[in-house]
C-alpha cells in the first residue's frame, strides 16, 4: 500500500541521506551565484622549461572563495558544476580571465608566457566551443600559440570523433592541446597517436613514486622517451622533491610544474614574483 511504501521510502531516505541531498542542493544554488558574485578566483602555477631553467608558462587553477564555505577546492565543485551544466558559464569565465591575465602580463612588459587552461568534456561537447575559444582570443588579443588547453583522457570517451574534429580545428588555429593526468586512465601510448595533441602531462601519481630503482620510476622514464618519439612536449606535474627533479632532468623531461618550483599563486603574488 501507499502507506507501506511511504514508510519504506522514509526509511530509505534516512536522515543522513536527506542531509546530503539538502547539502548538495544548497551547494549548487551557491555555486550558481559564484560567477555573478565574483567569488571565483584563478591561481597561477609556473610551468618551467628544464633545459633553460626558465618559466615559460603557467597553469590556471580555479578556486572558489565562498562566503559560506570558505575556499572550496575544484576537486569538490568541478564535478558538481559538470553535473549541473554550470561548468559552461564557469569555464567561459576561466578561459577569458586566464587569457586576459596572460596577455596583460605581456602588454605590461612582464614577459611572453603561455596560459594553460583546464577544459571539461562538458565544455568541449558544446557546439560552439571552438567559436568560443576564437572569440576569447580575439577579445583578449592573446595569440593562439600562447593558449594551451588541458584535456583529460575521459574527455575523449564521449563523442570521440566529434571531439577529435574540434581539437583538430583548434590546432589549425594554432592553439596547443595537452593531455592532462596521463597514466591515470586507460589510454595507451598507441591510442595517443590518434589524438591531435602537442603535449603530455604525466600524472602526479607517477611523479610521487619516483625514487631511483623503482618500477614506476622506470615507467615514467619510458613515457618520456616514447612521448618524445611521438614529437610531444612532456610536462611532469606535482614535482615536489630534488630527487624527482634530478630524475626528470636526467630523463630529458621538457617541462616541470609543482611545489618544488612554486605552488599556485594568486594573480598579485604571481605578478610580484615575475618582477623579482
Ligand atoms: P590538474 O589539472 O591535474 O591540476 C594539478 C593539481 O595539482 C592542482 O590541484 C594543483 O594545485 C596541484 N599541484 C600542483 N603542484 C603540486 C605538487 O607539487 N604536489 C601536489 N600534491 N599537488 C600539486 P587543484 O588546483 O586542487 O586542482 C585540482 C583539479 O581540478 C585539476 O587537476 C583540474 O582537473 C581541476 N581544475 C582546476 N581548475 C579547473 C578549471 O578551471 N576548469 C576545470 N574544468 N577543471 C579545473
Ligand atoms: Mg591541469
Ligand atoms: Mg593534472
Ligand atoms: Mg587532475
Amino acid at each position: 500500500s501507499a502507506k507501506t511504501s511511504g514508510k519504506h521510502t522514509f526509511r530509505f531516505f534516512d536522515k543522513s541521506m536527506h542531509d546530503l541531498i539538502v547539502e548538495k542542493t544548497l551547494l549548487e544554488a551557491r555555486l550558481r551565484e559564484a560567477v555573478p558574485n565574483k567569488e571565483l578566483k584563478l591561481y597561477y602555477q609556473p610551468q618551467c622549461n628544464m633545459k633553460i631553467g626558465q618559466m615559460e608558462g603557467f597553469e590556471a587553477l580555479l578556486r572558489w572563495q565562498s562566503p559560506v564555505y570558505g575556499i572550496v577546492s575544484p576537486l569538490k565543485f568541478i564535478p558538481l558544476a559538470e553535473e549541473t551544466g554550470l561548468i559552461i558559464a564557469i569555464g567561459k569565465w576561466v578561459l577569458k580571465e586566464a587569457c586576459a591575465f596572460c596577455q596583460g602580463l605581456y602588454v605590461g612588459g612582464q614577459g611572453r608566457l603561455w596560459a594553460a587552461v583546464n577544459i571539461s568534456v562538458v565544455q568541449l561537447i558544446q557546439d560552439n566551443f571552438v567559436q568560443l575559444v576564437a572569440d576569447v582570443l580575439a577579445e583578449t588579443g592573446l595569440p593562439p600559440e600562447y593558449l594551451e588547453l588541458e584535456i583529460t583522457e575521459s574527455v575523449l570517451m564521449e563523442q570521440f570523433e566529434d571531439n577529435i574534429r574540434k581539437l583538430q580545428e583548434l590546432r589549425r588555429m594554432g592553439v596547443r592541446i595537452a593531455l592532462d593526468d596521463f597514466g591515470s586512465g586507460y589510454s595507451s601510448l598507441t591510442y595517443l597517436k590518434k589524438l591531435p595533441i602537442t603535449a603530455l602531462k604525466i600524472d602526479k601519481a607517477f611523479i610521487e613514486d619516483i625514487t631511483f630503482g623503482d618500477t614506476n620510476t622506470a615507467i615514467t622514464g619510458s613515457i618520456i622517451e616514447l612521448a618524445h618519439e611521438m614529437g610531444l612536449v612532456v610536462v611532469a606535474e606535482g614535482v615536489e622533491t630534488k630527487t624527482q627533479f634530478s630524475y626528470l632532468k636526467q630523463k630529458d623531461c621538457d617541462m616541470i610544474q609543482g611545489y618544488f618550483i612554486s605552488p599556485p599563486l594568486a594573480a598579485e603574488e604571481f605578478t610580484a614574483k615575475l618582477r623579482e
